[in-house]
């Protein structure tokens, strides 16, 4: 495994895989072949069919603002090996200099074809979560301090930046109003939500008010383009804060623990990105707002003190009841049912937390069998239900009038 610093990344929306990854790739394509005087990018498999909808091109366009570049969009091309697959062509003078198949595998994370030497070192050496567990028994020690047993000596000042930049994303989200950009004209809600709290509400109205609305603040500034942290994603980017901050606020925990519970939370998805995947070109929607779930779940029990058998159970509930979760996002833009989504999730995360506490601490499940269960289902999934925009919501809203409210109107 990786160090958390790739996993958590500050950056801008909306996704991971269709935006930072091709960004960061073609920032080093072109830092690389310096003598290029022009470029060439061709989108297949995902990114062509939802490229639009993410900003692919617009994203790779701008790395490549001053130099000739074309950027193509092919949706006929099988993809292999990943369906987040494209290639980058450097000319000069009209003569090929060099190109480079890449694969944007989530969470801004890329990987190109014959390049290995290209890959950040796997610094972790424990694969799964019951290595994990087994060493901190072994040593004595929590999550947090495993983290810190690896990583480097800046790890906890680089959680707390990336803490920073979650409470200052949610603040952000919080005080706007106005449409998302896109088609489908979707007002900001987050404020709208959390300002219309009633005299009268109940505590599991209020919880609920406060996590959705944390969340949605979160999702929007990422459908929106705005500054996000990768949690695991993009796309899933409302999930881990919202519930963070609302554990900060409602129970009254510090920053220190707040960072610590990332670590927990990292070490949750750093797992599942080498086990499974955090793509939800790949493996769905499960792979994406179910990991973010997972990470939540952990960091939430963390927070509440529970012991590393109750982590696991929080984090294995909220992946569990998210497996099979397609992936269908309507005209290709990270929003229905993005950003609702995250609320929901974020919700689910907190109950995964309060059922540890219920449930006896060695259930049948364990993590480790419900990330390989999510890769697994993930594969048997079909391509329109993995990021195409093919399948499920997104075809059912762009092709039936009956159904889309925009089409009647
Ligand atoms: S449906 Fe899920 S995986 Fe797909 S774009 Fe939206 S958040 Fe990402």
């Amino acid at each position: 495994m990786q160090s958390l610093k790739e996993l958590y990344k500050i950056g801008v929306g909306p996704s991971s895989s269709h935006t930072m990854g091709p960004k960061k790739a073609v920032e080093l394509f072109k830092n690389t072949y310096k003598n290029a005087t022009k470029f060439k990018v061709i989108l297949y498999g995902s990114l062509a069919l939802t490229g639009k909808g993410h900003l692919t091109d617009y994203i790779i366009g701008k790395v490549l603002e001053g130099y000739e570049h074309e950027i193509i969009f092919d949706e006929n091309m099988k993809c292999e090996v990943h369906p987040n697959t494209f290639d980058i062509f450097a000319y000069k003078n009209d003569e090929l200099i060099e190109s480079w198949r890449v694969y944007s595998v989530g969470g801004g994370t890329f990987k190109v074809e014959g390049k290995e030497t290209i890959e950040v070192p796997h610094i972790y050496k424990e694969k799964n979560w019951a290595e994990v567990m087994a060493c901190c028994k072994e040593k004595n020690i929590d999550l947090y301090d495993y983290v810190c047993e690896v990583e480097d000596e800046d790890i906890t000042e680089f959680l707390y930046e990336i803490w920073n930049s979650m409470q200052n994303t949610i603040k952000s989200g919080l005080s706007k109003t106005g449409i998302v950009p896109g088609r489908l004209k979707l007002q900001r809600r987050a404020k709208l939500i959390y300002e219309k709290i009633l005299d009268n509400e109940n505590d599991s109205l209020r919880r609920t008010r406060l996590l959705s609305s944390y969340a949605y603040a979160t999702s929007e500034e990422n459908s929106c383009g705005g500054t996000i942290v990768t949690a695991p994603t993009c796309g899933a980017s409302g999930v881990l804060p919202a519930v963070l901050y609302y554990m900060k606020n409602e129970y009254g925990i510090d920053d220190n623990k707040i960072v610590k519970s990332l670590a927990v939370a990292g070490v949750i998805g750093n797992i599942i990105k080498n086990n499974a995947s955090i793509s939800g070109a790949e493996c769905g929607c499960q792979a994406e707002i179910g990991t973010a779930c997972s990470m939540a779940a952990g960091a939430c029990s963390y927070l509440l003190g529970l012991d590393i058998e109750r982590i696991e159970n929080s984090a294995e509930t909220a992946m569990e009841h998210h497996l099979g979760l397609t992936c269908d996002p309507i005209y290709g833009y990270v929003q229905i049912p993005c950003i609702e989504r995250n609320a929901a999730a974020a919700m689910r995360a907190v109950d995964s937390s309060m059922l540890a506490i219920m449930l006896e601490q060695h259930t049948k499940v364990s993590l480790d069998m419900v990330i390989e269960t999510m890769y697994e289902t993930g594969k048997d999934l079909q391509s329109h239900y993995r990021e195409t925009s093919e399948g499920g919501l997104a075809k059912k809203y762009c092709r039936n009038k009956y159904y889309n409210r925009e089409m009647k109107e």
